[in-house]
């Protein structure tokens, strides 16, 4: 059940914006799926794919490139993506979270370290993160997760990519 299924949360109230995360992901999987923004505030803060249960960039993808796996992670199936270029999944997606590249794959998006996942280990960046930001859990434990600070701080990086807000997960 999809309600079961591990996804990335992370807590933008506790996270420092030292772009570990990133330069980790980077590591792991040669182009990274999470990338550092600099908020309105000057904040830094890591954009990642939250893998929601209706993924809009799913939806709106021609090819079917993007489909959830066995785990439920939302994965971007590079060998049917043409990098169309109205860039549909890019702009569907509410958290601003699939990325152009400059290497021969021309869209990226996190698939939860489905390397590592097929070895027992979970994504890369959960362990690295100095601050304990990053929790690898079943979407309901992240929303027990959330405090009044995550959400607030979760509000202001929303703000700053999409004034109007997240369509919804
Ligand atoms: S590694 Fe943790 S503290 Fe550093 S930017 Fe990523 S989420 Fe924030």
């Amino acid at each position: 059940m999809s309600g079961e299924h591990k996804i990335l949360s992370i807590d933008y109230s506790k996270c420092i914006g030292c772009e570990t995360c990133e330069s980790v992901c980077k590591f792991a999987n040669d182009t990274p799926r999470i990338h550092m923004t600099r908020t309105r505030d000057g904040v830094m803060a890591p954009l990642y794919c939250h893998h929601c249960e209706k993924p809009n960039c799913a939806l709106v993808c021609k090819r079917g490139a993007i489909r959830r796996d066995r785990d439920g992670a939302v994965i971007l199936q590079t060998m049917h993506c043409r990098g169309c270029q109205t860039k549909s999944c890019l702009v569907a997606c509410p958290f601003a979270a699939i990325f152009e590249t400059d290497k021969g794959v021309m869209l990226a998006k996190c698939d939860l370290c489905a390397n590592r996942r097929q070895l027992g280990l979970g994504p890369a960046c959960v362990d690295m993160c100095p601050c304990g930001a990053i929790a690898y859990v079943a979407r309901a434990e992240a929303e027990a997760l959330e405090t009044d600070a995550s959400r607030a701080a979760f509000a202001r990086v929303m703000e700053h990519i999409k004034p109007s807000g997240p369509a919804g997960k």
